[in-house]
């Protein structure tokens, strides 16, 4: 294992059901399963060994259906972000919210719900991938990480 980071994430607890609950099917339940626990993994290639998300059960660079489940990196640098104002009806109960495209450091880009941006907010910004608990199950997302002068333990209010 290359990956310096530690495997696990922050569990954050958010209100109500997923406005869209994804399709969970004999494939990709161990990424949710994980998910819901507080890791984020996905598929690596044992033969090239591509790191695949989401997850694929075969390798989209070789082909490979030789694949294995990994933990992926906790943190990332935010590629970019947007501020959502006009939400599809499913989403109203969570307007306005952000949306965020994320680098991890193994190459994989992703995008997710982006928590605790402003409008302000830079783009290489450190990012935290993090749980997202609704009643009904997780999503994964990510959260702006509190710069130094932020991480006082004043900030365990942020904490959950
Ligand atoms: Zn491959």
């Amino acid at each position: 294992m290359s990956e310096p980071s530690t495997p696990s994430i922050e569990r954050v607890p958010r209100p109500g059901p997923r406005p869209l609950p994804p399709r969970v099917s004999v494939f990709t339940r161990p990424f949710w399963d994980a998910l819901a626990g507080g890791r984020l993994i996905s598929t690596r290639c044992r033969q090239c060994g591509r790191v695949s998300f989401p997850p694929k059960p075969l390798c989209r660079s070789c082909w490979s259906e030789d694949i294995e489940w990994v933990d992926l990196p906790s943190t990332g640098v935010l590629y970019s972000f947007t501020r959502v104002h006009v939400v599809p009806r499913a989403f109203l109960a969570d307007a306005l919210y952000d949306i965020g495209i994320v680098d991890l450091p193994n190459g994989v880009r992703l995008m997710c719900r982006l928590l605790d941006a402003e409008p302000d907010t830079d783009i290489g910004s450190s990012v935290r991938m993090v749980s997202a608990i609704y009643e009904d199950g997780p999503l994964f997302a990510a959260r702006v990480r509190p710069g130094p002068a932020a991480s006082s333990p004043s900030l365990a209010k942020d904490v959950p």
